[in-house]
């Protein structure tokens, strides 16, 4: 028998988790770095190096433990990645593709040059920039944080001189970009995972729900003509060929009112619009991610049922963690609640997902809204 391979991850929070879950039935061991000890994937098996996620030893002590490294976040030092891929351990997805991610400004950069439709967006150094580019973009665009940006934080909408001022003072220190507004009709996501000898699997094309700029809704296929699907997997097809590496991504896309899609951006991970793959499809992301950095074939990611839905389980105030009502949400048919193990609760931190499936999208929907009304956490 082969020796015990072992995956090490770069983050320990809930898509870690999900990660060591889809991978120790695999037979594989797991090691994450993590900024504080119990983090969601070493309560479930992982085995974790407690740091920073930036600290140079912590990096070099997984590279060593591990066979595969691998990500759950991108905000990183790309740097000592490129430092460990150059040890002779395997990377995925590539530093480099990490790299021009990590940036929005260069990601949008890189997908302008493969001419994939994008909206238009400008760097911004100073005010004069942003006032000009607000007048150009008429009249209505967002000020992002190139660096470092997640779940809607970094992302202000700005329609005069003065909201460009306050924008300025908010993210003052940090490189921005202005980002032309896109009246969109709905959004739309893809999860792709590419094998290690180039191989791409596409998922179904779903639908993303957002509020205050956070997903909170996913819905499993989108509900939206075969046109636009067709449109939409072709826009994801082009990405997919330009990622270097192995792993799952997500794509995120905006469908426009006059039925364009244009992409978003790209997680160079598994994503937040893949997690209902767990209970919809033959092969889930997770498990996906861990076949495609470890060498092993992409699995089938066709669905297993005509729809489902997912509902984040977003923290409703600060505090213990206390979960209420599990009975009820699970009494629900065609219905799953995950719990990431985080405490403490968060306004709007992620605390957990419930995934219901169904004959079709408003039934797994109902379904799922009821079972989200029933828990507190
Ligand atoms: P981001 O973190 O940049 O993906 O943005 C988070 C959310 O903000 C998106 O899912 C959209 O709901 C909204 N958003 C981002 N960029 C734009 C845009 N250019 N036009 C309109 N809404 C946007």
């Amino acid at each position: 028998m082969e020796s015990q391979k072992t995956i090490g991850i770069i983050g320990g929070g809930q898509l870690g988790r999900m990660l060591t879950l889809a991978a120790l039935p695999l037979g594989f061991r797991v090691v994450v770095i993590n900024p504080e000890s119990n983090s969601p994937a070493a309560q479930v098996g992982a085995e974790e190096i407690v740091a920073n996620l930036y600290d140079p030893v912590a990096l070099r002590q997984l590279a060593e433990t591990s066979d595969y490294i691998t990500i759950e976040i991108e905000h990183l030092d790309v740097n000592e990645l490129d430092a460990i891929a150059k040890l002779g351990k395997p990377v995925n997805p590539s530093p480099e593709i990490i790299r021009i991610i990590q940036d929005k400004y260069a990601q949008k950069e890189f997908l302008v040059k493969a001419g994939i439709p994008v909206a238009e967006s400008v760097a911004i150094e100073a005010v004069d920039d942003a006032q000009k580019t607000l007048l150009n973009f008429g009249g209505k665009m967002l000020i992002k944080t190139r660096l470092g940006a997640y779940d809607g934080r970094g992302n202000i909408v700005v329609q005069s001189n003065e909201d460009i001022d306050n924008a300025l003072e908010q993210f003052a220190g940090t490189p921005l970009y202005a980002e032309r507004f896109v009246p969109f009709d709905k959004e739309l996501a893809v999860m792709v995972a590419r094998s290690m000898n180039g191989d791409i699997a596409l998922y179904p094309i779903v639908q993303t729900i957002h509020e205050r700029n956070i997903c909170v809704e996913v819905l499993a296929p989108a509900p939206v003509d075969d046109d636009i699907i067709q449109k939409a997997t072709a826009v994801a097809k082009s990405v997919a060929e330009l990622l270097q590496g192995a792993g799952t991504f997500g794509i995120e896309m905006f469908l426009t009112s006059d039925g364009n899609v244009l992409v978003n951006e790209i997680a160079p991970r598994v994503h937040n619009s893949g997690h209902y793959t767990t209970e919809a499809s033959r092969t889930s992301q997770f498990e996906q991610h861990v076949r495609a950095i470890s060498g092993l074939p992409l699995g089938d990611t066709s669905m297993v049922v005509s729809a489902a839905v997912m509902i984040n389980i977003l923290g409703e105030r600060d505090g213990p963690t206390k979960l209420e009502g599990l009975a009820d949400a699970l009494s629900v048919p065609e219905t799953s609640v995950h719990l990431y193990g985080k405490s403490p609760t968060k306004t709007d931190r992620k605390m957990g997902h419930i995934t219901s499936t169904g004959k079709t999208v408003e039934e797994a929907r109902n379904r799922a809204r009821t079972a989200r009304k029933a828990l507190s956490i």
